[in-house]
């Protein structure tokens, strides 16, 4: 990693490696900041239907490395590292990571949104033994087992199905009387004989020893409190802006969402928030890799005014 580049944008998810392509392209240098492996959220999806140009799909693992190669053939660089600090209001900006520092004349934010946590005692220290957030990357490991999901959205729903054509029972434990996943996943909810919904309860207590057993429930109508034994949990309860690490330097909406319209601009000058990071109405893969396009627009006029 070189001290100063053109552009720095910090996530190498569609949105990130997106910018970096149109950014590298245009003549600028360019450096992507990711804390795992390139793809982000997408990096965790098997298979990947609605980006166009795949006409049988594609592993979202094998999007994100093509992302990141097409980014890196025009010169982009990347480097694996957490953003500790930054200083956005400067010029030019200064990002402090764990491999160093690194000034930047306009600084992309592409950093995605990450899993809702339930907020139980125990989650945490449960998370990777029992207790999971990625039904994709983790559904292989509870074969045969009983499992729940926690939710009623689509990721709820598109998790109970997965994890029923593995599991020999899944649970579908969400807190209202009705699911609010698209209409499109509830004739299959209810045609898989092994997915059992248990609506209107609230999730009191993860039960476990050295082993994930279970999870304690109430029945909201009754009031009635049950057990509901299980090996695993995969926790679907929508996603949270990673926008923490900004330190209030950039306004935000009520969910922590970054204040950004369709150019992409913030509220500060230089700085750009492409992705699901973003206020907006549709987060998909497709919509992530569009917001990079028009974020290294909106760079380059930054740039070059
Ligand atoms: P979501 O639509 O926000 O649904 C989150 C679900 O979790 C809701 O049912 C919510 O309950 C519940 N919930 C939230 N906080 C909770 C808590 N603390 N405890 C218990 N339950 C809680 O999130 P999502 O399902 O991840 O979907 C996110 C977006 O991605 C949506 O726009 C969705 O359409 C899209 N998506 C699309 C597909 C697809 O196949 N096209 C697949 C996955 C996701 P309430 O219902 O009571 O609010």
């Amino acid at each position: 990693m070189k001290q100063q580049y053109d552009v720095v944008i910090v996530g190498g998810g569609p949105a990130g490696y997106a910018a970096a392509l149109y950014c590298a392209r245009a003549g600028f240098t360019t450096l992507v900041l990711e804390m795992l492996g390139a793809g982000g959220q997408m990096a965790t999806t098997t298979t990947v239907d609605n980006y166009p140009g795949f006409d049988a799909g594609v592993g979202g693992f094998e999007l994100a490395e093509k992302m990141q190669a097409g980014a890196e053939r025009f010169g982009a660089e990347s480097e694996f590292a957490e953003v500790t600090a930054l200083h956005l209001a400067e010029n030019p900006k200064q990002l402090e990571t764990t491999a160093g520092n690194v000034a930047a004349r306009a600084v992309i934010i592409a950093t995605g949104a990450a899993p809702r946590k339930l907020g139980l005692p125990g989650e945490t220290e449960m998370t990777g033994r029992g207790v999971s957030y990625c039904a994709t990357c983790d559904g292989m490991f509870y074969r045969g087992k009983t499992v729940a999901v926690a939710g009623g959205g689509d990721t709820a729903a598109a998790d109970a199905l997965a994890l029923a054509k593995l599991c020999k029972k899944v649970y579908l434990v969400h807190r209202r009387d009705a699911l609010r996943a698209s209409q499109s996943y509830l004739a299959p909810l209810k045609a898989a004989e092994n997915i059992e919904p248990v609506l209107n309860v609230t999730i009191d207590a993860l039960q476990y020893d050295t082993h994930f057993t279970g999870l304690a429930l109430t029945d909201k109508a009754t009031g009635a409190k049950r057990e509901l034994p299980c090996e695993g949990l995969f926790v679907a309860v929508g996603r949270v802006p990673t926008t923490g690490f900004l330190g209030g330097q950039l306004a935000l909406d009520k969910n922590g969402y970054i204040v950004a319209d369709e150019t992409t601009k913030t509220s500060l000058p230089g700085v750009f928030a492409a992705g699901d990071v973003r206020t907006k109405a549709l987060r998909q893969v497709v919509t992530a890799a569009a917001d990079g396009a028009v974020a290294s627009h909106f760079v380059e006029e930054y740039l070059m005014s």
